[in-house]
């Protein structure tokens, strides 16, 4: 990558760099066909440079072969710009190349018409939709890196306006991108172009201060060289040393970012060691810190554990000969690759593989997991949160994470500086962090607010119960992606808290509706809670049903009226209708008795066993009283058969004259307060009448005994009233009639 300084003038050039990884003659002459109609199409039209348009394509072309990308990236680099500025349709670029090509030129296009063309006010706005366009499909990045780049290196012939526009946006969408896929070459030239452009005073300052102690620098530098070279020859290592220029933009992170000196600036003298392996890695480090002392807490280890962008190498600080301080990298010729060309170092086109970009997508986002966030957050932001959100979240979440820390199982896992638990446990799994109830860091249990450090090894403690994130959460995170997941978590919890309000808010308009008559309403929400009446109402649920009562969207009234005229409630009869409807008149002269053979006999109801009709009942004949009736099951007359006489109810007279009777009922139930008052309410809302209540209660079975001596009708009444008793009080065990002795 040597080249990266100088300007490509001829297709030949590219051809030459295609053919030195590509050997089909088929590649060649893809590349060639796409270059050509490139050539034809952009006929005419010329840069702000004042060179011809195609120079830009073959510039673009030339790093995408630097990356060594495959001829369909390397064609759509040429064909980048012909939808955009000559008109050309994709259906066209497809029929001439294929549909691979013509999607990927298609996205780029997307891209452009995205670049640099709104106002300040949506760039954020714009910037995301960059993001969005180019996660589809990790050519197009690769694309419109290598279109970026040769756009910075011809910036000058922009009106300044321009300038500023296109390096801001390159600093924050495009050089975070290229290193982020670890695109390392272009990313620093990106970075330094855009500072050059943005503070053009702070980049020409550092460029002067760097060149003025040049010669000093290079001296240093060269007897370092020497030293380490000789001190690695006699150990039989194979090694190649370079120098390492630190880009003006990293200086400048350091001086205005950091605030310090130009002189406390460690790693302006550096040195690269390049290898075979990673044993001689670690070999040459030991050598090089056996001979010189290395400054602590510089060492770093990204062998052992690569940086996201998978960058790989060993780096420590040391104090050379005259106290100059140099920083060393120690890596593998596969490691230098892989840290110039990032991703691209990976995933290098092979011949005589066939090429599925859905398979290579897959595993890049596999490997980059930061990758496949990105895709995640831009799929998930493109419907929810704003632009400026999505930006703060790629920007603090992705772009700026550089702590890594491992999982109980080794799994490495970055965050943003001052990371804590919370975000690891979300960034592992949502659910994770929802139950997160502690941290074990590094084998001791830590407040959830520890700000984590690299190589830390956490362990999260979760509930198995609640999955309830904590509100001052949002205090302690850092990422936004674990804000914003606590804040959906909460506003769902809260949206069903406040559901359960409503609901219980429309239970209470029923309720009143009703008088607050307990029974009443048991009734009707009994009623209520069937299926088939909520379908008739077209409700799903009951719940649903009280949240459009308390919102007032369906009338009380008229579902209530409609529960109680419901057809099965009439069957239940519960409520008694005619016991409102009908007045009664008691009958003292006829007790609607038949006593065959007998016209006039003075009757009376046995008070021990109280028949109403429907009960088959006897005649007991007593002395000086008449004939007492009594229920045939009546114990109190089981011995004296002879004084029985068969008598029988007088249906059409009850029928007429719906008298009242006396019945005795005995009710068994669950002891508890307010068990009486609750029958006794229920017995004044079906209108029965009580003419007297005993209760006692069993204090070992904890069970209540209630006898009532009621009014009825008949049996069919009394089993109503019984029934109403066991469907509307809780607890009860057993309704029955009882006879006293
Ligand atoms: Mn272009």
């Amino acid at each position: 990558m040597s080249s990266r300084t100088k300007n490509i003038e001829t297709f030949d050039e590219v051809l030459a760099l295609c053919k030195s990884y590509l050997s089909k003659e088929e590649s060649i002459s893809f590349i060639t066909r796409a270059y050509e109609f490139a050539r034809e199409k952009h006929e005419g039209q010329f840069r702000k440079t004042g060179e011809p348009y195609i120079i830009h394509l073959i510039n673009v072309a030339y790093y995408l072969a630097e990356l060594q990308v495959g001829p369909s990236t390397i064609a759509a680099g040429f064909l980048h710009d012909t939808i955009e500025d000559c008109g050309v349709k994709k259906t066209e670029l497809a029929a001439a190349f294929n549909e691979d090509v013509a999607t990927l030129v298609e996205a780029v296009s997307k891209v452009s018409q995205l670049s640099y063309k709104t106002e300040e006010e949506f760039q954020a706005e714009n910037h995301r939709k960059i993001f969005i366009a180019m996660a589809k499909d990790i050519r197009v990045i690769i694309i419109k890196l290598a279109d970026r780049l040769h756009n910075m290196r011809t910036l000058y012939a922009q009106p300044l306006e321009k300038q500023k526009k296109i390096a801001k946006e390159t600093l924050e969408v495009y050089a975070p991108i290229a290193h982020r896929l670890g695109i390392n070459t272009i990313k620093s030239e990106l970075e330094d172009l855009s500072l050059k452009y943005l503070e053009a005073d702070k980049y020409y300052y550092i460029a002067s201060l760097l060149s003025q102690k040049e010669n000093e620098r290079f001296r240093t530098i060269e007897v370092m060289s020497t030293r380490i070279e000789t001190l690695l020859k006699e150990q039989n290592i194979p090694f190649k040393l370079s120098g390492r220029v630190k880009s003006i933009y990293s200086i400048y992170k350091k001086m205005y970012l950091k605030e310090r000196r130009f002189e406390e600036i460690y790693d302006l003298q550096a040195l690269r060691i390049i290898t075979d392996t990673d044993t001689h890695c670690y070999e040459i480090l030991g050598h090089i810190h056996a001979a010189y002392r290395p400054i602590p807490g510089r060492f770093k280890d990204y062998i052992a554990m690569p940086k996201p962008n998978l960058y790989q190498s060993l780096h420590t600080t040391l104090v050379g000969d005259d106290g100059n301080i140099f920083e060393i990298q120690i890596r593998t010729k596969l490691m230098d690759d892989v840290a110039e060309a990032g991703v691209a170092a990976h995933w290098r086109y092979k011949e005589n593989v066939s090429y599925d970009p859905a398979a290579e997508q897959k595993q890049i986002e596999e490997r980059l997991h930061w990758f496949r966030e990105l895709v995640s957050i831009s799929n998930e932001e493109e419907q929810s949160s704003t632009a400026k959100e999505y930006m703060e979240s790629l920007r603090k979440d992705i772009f700026e994470a550089n702590v890594y820390i491992l999982t109980p199982k080794g799994r490495v896992i970055d965050l943003p500086n001052g990371a804590t638990p919370l975000d690891f446990a979300y960034k592992i799994h949502t659910e994770i962090g929802h139950r997160t109830i502690g941290a074990v860091v590094n084998g001791v249990l830590v407040p959830l607010s520890t700000v984590l450090k690299t190589g830390d090894v956490v362990d999260i403690r979760t509930s198995k119960t609640t999955a309830i994130p904590n509100e001052d959460w949002l205090k302690i995170v850092k990422t936004n992606y674990a804000r914003n997941h606590i804040k959906k978590a909460l506003m769902r919890y809260n949206n069903q808290q406040r559901r359960e309000e409503i609901i219980a808010m429309g239970r209470n308009i029923l309720e009143e509706h009703l008088n607050n008559d307990k029974a009443l309403i048991r009734q009707v929400l009994k009623r209520m809670d069937d299926k088939k009446f909520l379908q008739s109402v077209n409700f799903e649920d009951i719940d649903t049903l009280f949240v459009a009562v308390a919102n007032k969207s369906t009338n009380i009234g008229n579902i209530v009226d409609r529960a109680l005229n419901d057809e099965d409630l009439k069957k239940e009869k519960v409520v008694t209708p005619f016991a409102k409807e009908k007045t009664r008149e008691r009958n003292a002269n006829k007790m609607g008795v038949l006593v065959p053979g007998i016209d006039s006999v003075a009757i009376s109801f046995s008070q021990c066993c109280s028949p109403i009709p429907g009960d088959k009942i006897v005649g007991y004949i007593s002395k000086g009283q008449g004939m007492k009736i009594h229920r045939a099951d009546c114990p109190n007359i089981k011995a004296e058969e002879k004084r029985l006489l068969p008598v029988e109810w007088d249906y059409d007279y009850v029928a007429e004259h719906s008298t009242l009777h006396y019945a005795d009922i005995q009710i068994r139930a669950r002891e508890r307060n307010g068990l009486l008052v609750e029958i006794l309410n229920l017995m004044s809302q079906l209108k029965v009448s009580v003419n007297s209540v005993n209760s006692y209660k069993h204090d070992t079975t904890f069970t209540a005994i209630v006898q009532l001596c009621i009014q009825v009708y008949d049996l069919s009444h009394l089993n109503e009233v019984c029934t109403a008793i066991h469907t509307n009080v809780n607890g009860i065990q057993a309704v029955t009639r009882f006879s006293r002795n």
